[in-house]
């Protein structure tokens, strides 16, 4: 188990038994679980076996980012209020970070806050959207741009959950893993580059190994007013891309955007803060190895800079990208012209 200020994150609790105990200890009113149409089908049997004399009250929704937005919020809380929660119910969001922002984002604001629990399914969820407390939505094709910081009860960690996870989607997760990596540990990301095939690795260590990173960051700046948005590398060009690649034929998951954009940001990290062309060359190449080519010619130049203008971690109008001055080391805050911007799509596209 790993304390955090003020909740717990448990790993591979057997049968969900902690679990058990936390529902039992709390006497909640009302337990509903919050799933989409995959988990429902993956997911819930488990937690239904394990939590086998419970009553749990299930909202289902449909799968996907495109449903990630203030309708699907009003369908939960419709199904909150229908089923009768009260502000002594809790909300168990079994899913990925999809489930876990809106699930949590609706848990908080609901009768001004309920309980919620974490039980992320996917690796995305378990090494990032999980902790550190960002909740929320999706609104006019900004990401995660209607939301609020607050955190759950607990989280519970079970890799086994990966087992019928579709391949694409553990490789979105990955970028994340690869994120932490590349901001706080060169040795990590070397490690990681030997592996030969990410399918196969002991999830249970690389899990923990990249929980880590992002927990000692959010302790220390949960509110995101300094090293936090280390957290985001990759993220300022990588959220624009993924948003407009959903209005075409080859709409992209999170992570494999993320790696688009941290491939320009590293670029953007040359240019302007001396990232060795070496390390350049040799992040560019790993990424590129474990994702698809993605045609930025599908997007409109113009509409990625304007989408990264509106990117909520922009202060006084100006772009704020977190850089990296090496593998391992990173600046916050840095500025970015948008002749730059776009020479740093070039060159992800050139590669
Ligand atoms: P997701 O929740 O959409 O899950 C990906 C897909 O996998 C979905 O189709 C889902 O139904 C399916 N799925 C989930 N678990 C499964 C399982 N065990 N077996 C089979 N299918 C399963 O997406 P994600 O990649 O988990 O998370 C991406 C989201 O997380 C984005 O919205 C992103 O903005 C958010 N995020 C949040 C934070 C944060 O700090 N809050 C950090 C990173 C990302």
């Amino acid at each position: 188990m790993i304390q955090l200020q003020d909740y717990s994150i448990h790993f591979q609790d057997k049968n969900f038994a902690l679990l058990r105990e936390q529902l039992t200890t709390n006497a909640y009113s009302k337990i509903f679980v919050l799933v989409d149409s995959n988990t429902n089908r993956h997911c819930l049997p488990i937690l239904q076996n394990a939590l086998e004399g419970i009553e749990l009250h299930i909202i289902t929704i449909q799968a996907g980012e495109i449903h990630k937005n203030i309708e699907t919020c009003q369908f939960i809380w419709k199904a909150l209020m229908q089923q009768k929660a009260d502000r002594k119910s809790v909300l168990l969001n079994l899913g990925g970070g999809v489930i876990g922002d809106m699930g949590g984002f609706c848990a908080s604001t609901f009768k001004r806050g309920i309980d919620f629990i974490q039980i992320p399914t996917t690796l995305l969820a378990q090494v990032d959207a999980s902790i550190g407390g960002k909740l929320g939505v999706d609104f006019e094709l900004v990401k995660n741009s209607i939301g609020l910081f607050n955190n759950p009860q607990a989280v519970y960690l079970y890799t086994d959950f990966f087992k019928t996870l579709p391949k694409n989607e553990l490789y979105s997760g990955y970028a994340e893993v690869v994120k932490h990596t590349l901001i706080q540990n060169k040795e990590a990301f070397l490690q990681l580059n030997q592996m030969d095939c990410i399918e196969h690795s002991d999830w249970e260590s690389l899990v923990k190994d990249s929980l880590y990173i992002k927990k000692s960051i959010v302790e220390q700046d949960p509110f995101e007013e300094n090293i936090r948005k280390s957290l985001n590398f990759g993220h300022t060009i990588g959220h624009a891309i993924e948003s407009l690649s959903w209005e075409t034929d080859a709409p992209l998951l999170h992570g494999e955007a993320v790696a688009i954009g941290m491939i320009a940001e590293c670029y953007l990290s040359y240019k302007l803060l001396g990232l060795p062309q070496h390390e350049l060359d040799l992040i560019g190449q790993y990424l590129k190895s474990l994702y698809a080519k993605f045609d930025l010619h599908k997007i409109h130049s113009t509409n990625i800079i304007t989408l990264i203008q509106q990117d909520k971690k922009n202060e006084h109008q100006q772009i704020c990208f977190t850089l990296l001055n090496k593998i391992g080391a990173f600046k916050i805050n840095i500025h970015a012209s948008e002749a730059l911007i776009l020479e740093s799509l070039a060159y992800y596209n050139n590669l």
